[in-house]
Formats: structure tokens, sequence, C-alpha cells
């Protein structure tokens, strides 16, 4: 089955084409066809498209909605420039999955989009008002183009933690806030956390109930997640994505008076506070140079830069808080799984979190934490007793395969 997975934004779409089936899923050999992206949807857009394993192009195209997009990426499918044997019509694509963010208390797993589905999406709108709208006009393009015959599935970024208890999700505010406006952490990132949790199985041939991980999705968004017996348990992003860790440009957590104590001092709006905190904020903020890790660890090699080298330590202190905070939440874990670009790249920010766990009986094998760049395996130790790994993760591959299991009626394992 080819499925089209559409991740759509407020002026963005990224998509690949994934040829997987449920023999495919049980032999990991799904094959992943093309991907691309269309950027500044509205105006003239920039599309990036690649086929297979070939070189990318990037061509520009004034493109005025995600419709638009779709319309353009599903010509360069069909055409013969992007040279994918299989594809040669729109009706080679079988089925189309979505990547949706917020599903809410409504959908604790991914969904076959029926009107009623998408009603529940729009219901979901005002939990994630930048972005289910966006998911919700690249679910209604495809059904244009595609037609009501072709099924499309929906994977939501909460729906892995929906399995949080309450007083892992409930704030310790008046309890009313939580029954008239749904306030309470849901937690982000749950495709990234249960794909890397089940390659972290498949890798030690574990069963689901013996999966005792933490998962640290560490992108330019981050957030870690507390995975007991297979299920999240906990994971530090709440409401929306600023609870948690530092990130490339989101604070994090913070003491909440913070919000008016600046909007007093700065003269600004609850709503400017908001901004400062999401984009101004975090490894930017603190560096004041940049949110990207990489450009950061090189500017500290090369300069020492106090402010780069602050961010730095304040990222991984964080990401340390947590991962102790979580070991005793679930009465320890076997293995630290790393992923998202910081995560499955940077051996240095990996040992530097990794340090001081000795207590805990983690001990790096600082040779294999070296080697292993964008590729999956075990940088721990011999004999240590709290592992890690890190797994580069593949949010579009479990959406491929949640649409294939939603629409054959399987039951996802993991
Ligand atoms: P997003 O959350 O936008 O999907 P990614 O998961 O792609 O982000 O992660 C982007 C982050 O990963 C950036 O901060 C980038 O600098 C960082 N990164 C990628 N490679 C490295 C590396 N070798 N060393 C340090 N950071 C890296």
């Amino acid at each position: 089955m080819n499925v089209l997975v559409l991740n759509a934004g407020s002026s963005s779409l990224k998509f690949q084409v994934i040829a997987t089936d449920l023999e495919r899923i049980k032999q990991n050999s799904d094959e992943r066809l093309c991907r691309g992206q269309v950027e500044r949807i509205g105006g003239n857009a920039i599309i990036t498209l690649q086929s297979g394993q070939g070189a990318r192009h990037k061509s520009t195209a004034p493109l005025r909605d995600i419709g638009a997009a779709l319309d353009y990426v599903l010509k360069w499918l069909t055409s013969a420039e992007s040279d994918i044997p299989d594809i040669n019509s729109p009706e080679d694509i079988h089925a189309v999955g979505n990547r949706v963010v917020h599903g809410g208390e409504l959908f604790s797993e991914s969904a076959l989009i029926t009107d009623q589905v998408l009603k529940g999406i729009e219901d979901c709108i005002d939990l994630a008002p930048l972005h289910n709208p966006s998911n919700i006009q690249g679910m209604m393009a495809a059904r244009k183009i595609f037609g009501q015959n072709v099924p499309q599935v929906a994977v939501f970024d909460t729906a892995f933690h929906s399995s949080l208890a309450e007083p892992a999700y409930l704030y310790a505010i008046p309890y009313h806030l939580y029954q008239r406006h749904r306030i309470r952490r849901y937690g982000f990132h749950g495709t990234s956390h249960r794909y890397v949790a089940h390659r972290y199985r498949a890798l030690r041939q574990l069963t689901r109930e013996q999966t005792n991980v933490i998962t640290l999705h560490l992108g330019n968004g981050a957030s870690a997640t507390a995975i007991r017996a297979g299920k999240s348990i906990d994971s530090s992003m709440g409401m929306t994505p600023l609870e948690g860790l530092v990130m490339g440009t989101r604070s994090g957590d913070l003491d909440p008076s913070l919000v008016s104590l600046i909007a007093m001092k700065e003269g600004l709006s609850a709503n400017e506070v908001d901004t400062l905190l999401n984009t101004q904020s975090g490894l930017l903020g603190i560096s004041g140079l940049s949110n990207d890790m990489r450009a950061l660890c090189d500017e500290l090699h090369q300069h020492d830069d106090r402010r780069v080298r602050l961010a730095i330590e304040i990222f991984c202190w964080r990401a340390r808080k947590y991962i102790g905070a979580y070991l005793a939440c679930m009465n320890g874990a076997d293995a630290l799984v790393f992923t998202g670009g910081i995560g499955e790249n940077s051996s240095t920010i990996r040992a530097r979190i990794c340090s001081g766990f000795e207590w805990a009986a983690l001990k790096l094998d600082e040779e294999q934490n070296d080697k292993l760049v964008g590729t999956e395996g075990e940088i721990s130790a011999e004999g240590s007793k709290l592992r890690a790994y890190v797994i580069p993760t593949d949010e579009e591959l479990l959406i491929a395969r949640d649409t294939v299991r939603v629409i054959l009626g399987e039951p996802h394992p993991s």
C-alpha cells in the first residue's frame, strides 16, 4: 500500500510516500519512495523534492494555500520527472496518513477520518489553535484531490500520552478550570516517543510490558517521557509544548508568576510574554546567539563563549533533572533513549546529560557514543544497569504504519 504521509503546518506542507503493509511492518521492510516539503505557502513557495535516495531538487512556485501545494506535489509525484516507478497516477496513492497535533481527551489512538472524527479534531482547535486548523486543511485538501474512496487516517501527537494518570496530568490549580476548559497536561511528540520505544524493544527483543525507559526527544522542540510497561506515564510538555525541557527558543519550566512580572516590568501584554517565552527564550535567549545546538557547540569549541556555555549547561541540567525525577516516579528505568536532531547527532550533549549518573549504574561507552551519529545502537558500557541508546526517530514511518493498521482494522502493537 502506498501511503502519502502529510504534515500540514500554517505555511508549510511536509510529505513522504511510504510503501508498507502488514507483512512489511512485521519484516521492518517498509520502503520510502519519496519525501519533500513546501515552505512559505501563501507567497512564492519554496519546494524541495527528493525521490528514493536521489538528489534533492529545489524550486519555487506561487502557491496560494495547502490545496495548491498538495496539487503541485501530486503533479510531481505522478510525473516522469519524479522517477518513482510505482506511482504514475493519483490512483497509485492508496491511503493518506495525517499528522494531527492535538487530539485532546477525545483520541487515545489513531483514527480513520470520518465526518465525526473531523468534528472531534475541530473540537480540539481551542487546545491547539495554531496547529489543528492547518492539519484539518491538509485533510480537506487530500479529500478534495483523492476523493472519499482513498481512506485517510489521523495520527495524534498527544495520543501516546493518553495513558497518563490524573496525578501526572492535572495541574494543582482549581479543579473547575479542568472541568470548564480542559486545562491539564497533554504531552506532545507522542509519535516520536512511541516509535523509539518500539525500536528499543525490537532491539532488545522485549515485550511491551518489559519496556521501562525514559525517552529524550531533543530537537528544536524537546521533551522527555517516562515509559513504564510500554505506556507513557509522564511527559514533560504540558497543556502546550512550552512546559518542560529547555528548547531552541522555548523556556520550558519556569515560575508561573514570571508571566505577569515580565509583563509589568517590560510593558508587555500576556500574549506578548507568551511569544517571548516561546520564540525568544531557551538556547537562543540565554546564548543571545542561536537556537541551533550545532552552531552553539561549534561556537563553544572555537571561542568558549560564556553565555553559549551557559545555554548548553542549562539545557543539560534541565534534562538531567527530568531524568532524575522520572527515575523516581517510575521506580527506576532500564534505559535512556536519545532521539531528535540533538539526541541523534550530538555525542557531546549526550555525554553531558549522562555524566554523573554513575549512582544509577549508567556508564557511557565513550567510543560508541562518539561513533553513533544518526544511527541506532547502544552507547552505554558493558555492565551498565541503566543503559543508554541512540535511536533515530521516524514519525512519518509510524504514521504510515498506523494508517495501514487502522484501515485494515489491526490494533497497533506499541
Ligand atoms: P525539529 O524539532 O525542528 O524537528 P530536529 O529534531 O531536526 O528539530 O533538531 C534540530 C536540532 O538538532 C538543532 O538544534 C540542530 O542544531 C541540532 N543538531 C543536529 N545535528 C547536530 C550535531 N551534530 N550537534 C549538535 N546539534 C545538532
